[in-house]
């Protein structure tokens, strides 16, 4: 496994596949084809394709290429290249239409790129484990915690780098409340955030903490839809969850970020083993390896800071993906708003009761987060592509 600050890339929305990725992959190619170039040729394929006008796919590259020389796009969204939905084709051409150079690249979630004998995910192996049953068995033997077996691991700025994301994650959440207005792309979606936060702290106690946490993941969510920038956890199209969670227990529990940041380690542990053994990307799995895997890393960081042993957080996290299994993406108009912006709200919630039920329990139970990983892989291969980031089909065919 590699570095869990790659779970929490710190950037601009709304996705990181569709958006991030691309970019990245735009800037790399810029460097390959050197000088000299006439006019680049970008084909987009499979999902990035055919959600790439609502995600901003087009607009990302030409960002990064358009300034240097004329930029085609082209769009492929009925072919699927071998290795990923989310294939892009990059070529460079001479003054005199010869073509200097291209790439073949993927888009594997999460902002990851890779192509045919490169991943960027395995690049850097950092840890000696990637199973989380592995994991917890190490944590009982030693007495340590998830966090401690990431700090054992990662380089020794891992906090600044936590720290940094957890500052970018509450500006999120400050700007996303603090803003009104109607959110890009053509849906007439109106920002919600703010209106959630004022109902919420009307009410007292349980409602009232159900709609903060509500309000908090709105307003990231809606940062994001309106490319704002945020934070990863593990995907842009789910940023909201983890975020909102930790915002909610900082104020209301008074968490010290110190603790924070233990949490966020833990979380990112559990996220990266669902990118390592699985997928995060709406593409591969659909939607539960989004914002089911954000349910997951939030269950796991409120377990931690509510005391949860190893095996509660493993319990809390596990069930906050279990519940979400076989979960679609089928975003609106490709646009990462419906149902987007309100699952997170919903997922948010759930991974506090995922932590509740966990911590009531022994944390002993049948099903191991392992299991469900290797499970919602599967479930993503047998679910058909409509429901797979391409807006063909669920809701994004009943709304268009
Ligand atoms: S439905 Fe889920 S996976 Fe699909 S774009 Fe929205 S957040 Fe991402």
């Amino acid at each position: 496994m590699d570095s869990i600050k790659n779970i929490y890339r710190i950037g601009r929305g709304p996705s990181s596949s569709h958006t991030m990725a691309p970019m990245r992959a735009a800037k790399m190619f810029l460097e390959k084809a050197g000088r000299g170039v006439s006019r680049f040729e970008v084909g987009l394929y499979g999902s990035l394709a055919a959600t790439g006008k609502g995600h901003m796919t087009d607009t990302a590259i030409l960002d990064v290429l358009g300034h240097v020389a004329p930029t085609e796009i082209k769009w492929f969204p009925e072919i699927n290249l071998p290795l990923h939905p989310n294939g892009m084709t990059f070529k460079a051409f001479s003054p005199e239409e010869a073509e200097m150079c291209s790439w073949t690249v993927y888009s594997t979630g999460g902002g990851a790129l890779a192509d045919d004998v490169w991943d960027e995910r395995e690049t850097v192996r950092l840890y000696d484990r990637n199973r989380i049953t592995d994991i917890c068995e190490w944590c009982s033997g030693t007495g340590y915690s998830y966090w401690e077996y990431v700090e054992k691991f990662e380089d020794s700025d891992i906090w600044d780098y936590l720290n940094e994301a957890w500052k970018k994650m509450q500006d999120a959440v400050h700007r996303g409340l603090d803003t009104e207005g109607v959110i890009p792309g053509g849906l007439g979606l109106r920002r919600k955030a703010g209106e959630y936060y004022i109902k919420a702290i009307g009410y007292s106690n349980a409602v009232r903490g159900r709609g903060l946490v509500y309000s908090y993941a709105l307003a990231v969510s809606e940062e994001n839809a309106c490319g704002g920038e945020i934070v990863t956890a593990p995907t842009c199209g789910s940023s909201g969850v983890l975020p909102a969670v930790l915002f909610h227990l900082k104020r209301s529990r008074e968490f010290s970020d110190k603790k924070i940041l233990h949490a966020m380690a833990t979380a990112g542990l559990f996220g990266n083993v669902v990118r390592t053994n699985a997928s995060v990307s709406g593409a591969a799995v659909g939607c539960q390896g989004e914002v089911g895997v954000a349910c997951a890393m939030a269950a796991a960081a409120a377990s931690q800071l509510f005391g949860g042993t190893p095996s509660q957080i493993e319990y809390a996290a596990e069930m906050g993906l279990e519940h979400h299994l076989g979960l679609t993406c089928d975003p609106v108009g490709g646009l990462v708003q419906i149902p987007c912006i309100e699952r997170n709200a919903f997922a948010a919630a759930r991974a506090l009761d995922a932590n509740t039920y966990s911590n009531f329990s022994d944390g002993r139970h049948r099903v191991s987060f392992d299991d469900v990983v290797d499970v919602m892989q599967q479930t993503g291969k047998d679910i058909p592509s409509l429901y797979k980031e391409t807006s063909q089909g669920g809701l994004a065919k009943r709304l268009n």
